[in-house]
């Protein structure tokens, strides 16, 4: 069997070091040829030294020269530093799949080009869709790319989906349900939600993820974001994206047809379960995960999302139905105002406040070009870190972060 060779944008990162677990139990089917990290050289360099990828790309460049220092023992690896490099390692002509797993924005501009390089993306990134659904979805058509989603809920709905799947009406879809596990604060007044610390919300009940996502689980940005990914992704209209709450989170998504019928796919929370679907699509392929035991389960239980305590998902729904550049505003200040709340600048509730102001303020254009896209970005951002430094925002803070 002629190896597949694979690019992790990522790669130190939760999704990618899932993915290196799955690539670990297939090392007749998958080749590595570019591991990346943003400024975690150390990390990185362990990897290459395990791995010995033809190339290694390290973003931050203010870490070259220690990365360098670090790298012995790497001969066989090329080291590339910059931004641009990933974009090099996500397009090159020797690269037949690409794991998108760079969180946030940043993610956004290698994973366009492995797409315009008509590559297989496994896209863990959403926020890169949510910024610029169109252009990535155009170019996935343009280029003939394969953009599969990794994101348990889509991925879930993917195989849930008939195989060509193509207009919702003909194949009587009649919507999408993502389920959500409600987060770490799922039963949380909203006195308490005042007074939720980064360490808290970073807690996640069933997943174990990176600190940005984890937040917006906590928040229920992230079922937002994924409202809009699926959009996307399955070519639907918000309305025709439903959200339900299942603390077990064991369903991970489905589909409801006209029929009255519901498909959906089950399974332990394990990320590599998507990963590996993702890379062996059509086929299946081992994840090195123990397969379902229900009766040890019992019980499932499923309830109403409740908008109220988490307004942050109704803004992506809102978002969606503005169209244009409102949902790459959106994205931007989340990943502003996260980062704020992180740094224990913002109070938990207060993200969302951030982001309805920008999103009520920012100037809404049509996002037709990576530059209307990158416009949006920027704007969105400056705005979220002046209304952080008005007393408005100063005040708020003082009351929620202990
Ligand atoms: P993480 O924080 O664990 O890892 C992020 C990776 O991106 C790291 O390798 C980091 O070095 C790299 N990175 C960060 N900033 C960068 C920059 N500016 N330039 C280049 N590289 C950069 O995050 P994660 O939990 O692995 O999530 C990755 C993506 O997958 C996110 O978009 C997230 O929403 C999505 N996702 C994650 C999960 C999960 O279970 N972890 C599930 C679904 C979707
Ligand atoms: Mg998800």
């Amino acid at each position: 069997m002629t190896k597949k060779s694979l690019t992790i944008l990522g790669a130190t990162g939760t999704i990618g070091l899932n993915t290196l677990s799955v690539v670990d139990q297939h090392a007749d089917r998958y080749a590595i040829f570019a591991l990346t990290a943003n400024s975690s050289y150390q990390q990185l360099v362990a990897l290459v030294q395990r791995y010995r990828p033809r190339y290694a790309v390290l973003a931050d460049e203010t870490h070259a020269e220690a990365c360098k220092r670090q790298a012995v023992d790497c001969d066989g690896t090329t080291f590339l530093y910059g931004a641009y490099a990933l974009e090099q390692v996500a397009s090159a002509p020797d690269v037949d799949i690409v794991m998108a797993a760079i969180v946030g924005a940043a993610g956004l501009k290698p994973t366009l080009a492995a797409t315009c390089a008509g590559k297989r993306v496994l896209l863990a990134n959403k926020e890169a869709l949510v910024m610029s659904g169109n252009l990535l979805m155009e170019a996935a058509r343009k280029h003939g790319a394969e953009l599969l989603p990794i994101d348990s809920e889509h991925n879930a709905v993917f195989q849930s989906l008939p195989r060509q799947f193509g207009d919702l009406s003909t194949h009587g879809v009649a919507k999408i349900i993502l389920t959500a596990s409600g987060g770490p604060f799922r039963k949380w007044s909203p006195s308490e939600l005042d007074m939720a610390t980064p360490a808290q919300a970073v807690k996640h009940p069933n997943w174990v993820m990176g600190r940005k996502i984890s937040v917006d689980s906590a928040t229920m940005m992230n079922k937002g974001l994924e409202v809009i990914e699926a959009c996307w992704l399955f070519g639907v209209q918000p309305t025709q994206v439903e959200i339900v709450i299942h603390p077990e989170s064991i369903v991970h998504s489905m589909v409801s047809y006209c029929d009255g019928s519901v498909l959906a796919q089950l399974s332990n929370p394990d990320m590599r379960i998507p990963i590996a679907y993702g890379l062996a699509f059509p086929e299946r392929i081992a994840a090195g995960v123990a397969s379902l035991n229900l009766a040890t389960i019992g019980t499932l239980n499923f309830e109403a999302m409740d908008f109220k305590r988490f307004p942050c998902a109704e803004l992506a729904y809102r978002a969606m139905e503005m169209g244009g550049t409102a949902t790459t505003t959106l994205n931007a200040a989340n990943e502003v105002a996260v980062d704020a709340f992180l740094a224990e600048k913002l109070s938990f509730r207060q993200i969302y406040h951030g982001i309805n102001f920008v999103l009520e303020e920012a100037t809404l254009k049509s996002a037709n070009t990576l530059q209307d896209v990158m416009a949006a970005d920027s704007e969105a951002r400056l705005m979220l870190r002046d209304w952080l430094t008005t007393t408005h925002g100063t005040r708020r803070i003082a009351q929620g972060v202990t």
